[in-house]
């Protein structure tokens, strides 16, 4: 491997039904910060929202496509099953009493492979890890009314690939994209990426069912690089290794490109740069409905289609 292998996590993007009951979830159960709200690209009739830690730094993002009345999905292989945000080390008590007071779906909190871990549900069934991480070194969102700076949600800390078989996505994770093997417990085997936080990608093993992609369920996976020109050198050596991907896709915040791994699940390299604030200050993130410009000219028709939406932020 010539090329430096992705640094982290740099989002994730899943399948919502209602909108509006999306952006309550997020930010004011979870106390994540709606760092953009913008269409889906390739279908500007509908959402695309962004949520994140202040700014929407790279490895603190959750994204959705919000697509009323979409039927339910089911967990299974080829899909992401799991996405698990960091919080303080202290702070998934707190985090259980909140979550049984709000009536949200959740387990009580359980210890995994060495680290304590609450699972719930969004309310399209969409699974998440709430993973106690002490050297976490991300701020999260500090300016949720409901969440305490102190147990804010840092970011993304890992996310779990359930597949038919372990090798043929071993072999992508470690010898094509540069990941290590970092630990295996039974069924769950861990790589990690780069150092720091929001680096680790778990494969469940032998999943027998085969997953349904639909609401509910996570959309794609993306790694980070920082900048274009690794972004390039990676497609490059994609394309030598056989892999197909597509082209460099300009996502406004950053440029993607996406290849699928061996057991289905869709995955993306995206850029560090430019950010959030490209487009909006950091004080106002989130609040106008903001698109690229190549779909300025079509505002009118984009903003009649799609459903009004309250965000308290
Ligand atoms: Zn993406």
């Amino acid at each position: 491997m010539t090329t430096i292998a992705p640094h982290g996590l740099h989002h994730v993007t899943a399948i919502a039904g209602d909108p509006q009951r999306n952006v309550d979830f997020y930010t004011r159960v979870l106390g994540l910060r709606l760092v953009k709200k913008t269409v889906n690209f390739d279908a500007p009739d509908t959402y695309h929202l962004y949520y994140g830690d202040t700014a929407g730094n790279p490895s603190t993002l959750l994204t959705f496509f919000p697509w009323e009345d979409v039927p339910a999905g089911r967990q299974g292989a080829g899909l992401t099953t799991a996405t698990a945000f960091s919080v303080p080390g202290e702070s998934l008590g707190w985090w259980q009493r909140r979550l049984a007071e709000l009536g949200v779906d959740a387990a009580a909190p359980a210890s995994r492979d060495g680290e304590e871990v609450l699972t719930l549900r969004d309310p399209d069934g969409l699974v998440i890890d709430l993973v106690a991480a002490p050297g976490d070194a991300r701020s999260g969102w500090d300016g949720a009314a409901a969440v305490p700076a102190e147990h804010a949600v840092r970011g993304l800390h890992a996310v779990t690939l359930s597949e038919a078989a372990l090798e043929p996505t071993q072999r992508m994770l470690a010898d094509l994209l540069g990941m290590k093997l970092a630990a295996e417990e039974g069924d769950r085997t861990r790589f990690t990426m780069g150092a720091g936080d929001g680096t680790a990608v778990d494969v469940l093993a032998d999943v027998r069912r085969h997953g349904l992609q639909a609401g509910g369920t996570v959309h794609h996976i993306a790694f980070r690089v920082p900048d274009r020109a690794t972004q390039a050198a990676w497609r490059q050596q994609l394309l030598e290794l056989g892999v197909p991907v597509t082209d460099i896709r300009d996502r406004q915040y950053f440029t993607s490109i996406y290849f699928r791994e061996p057991g289905g699940v869709l995955f993306e390299i995206a850029t560090d740069e430019p950010g959030f604030t490209v487009d909006e200050p950091l004080l106002e993130l989130g609040r106008a409905l903001k698109l690229p410009p190549w779909l300025e000219p079509s505002r009118e028709q984009i903003e009649a289609a799609l459903p009004a939406l309250e965000v308290a932020q």
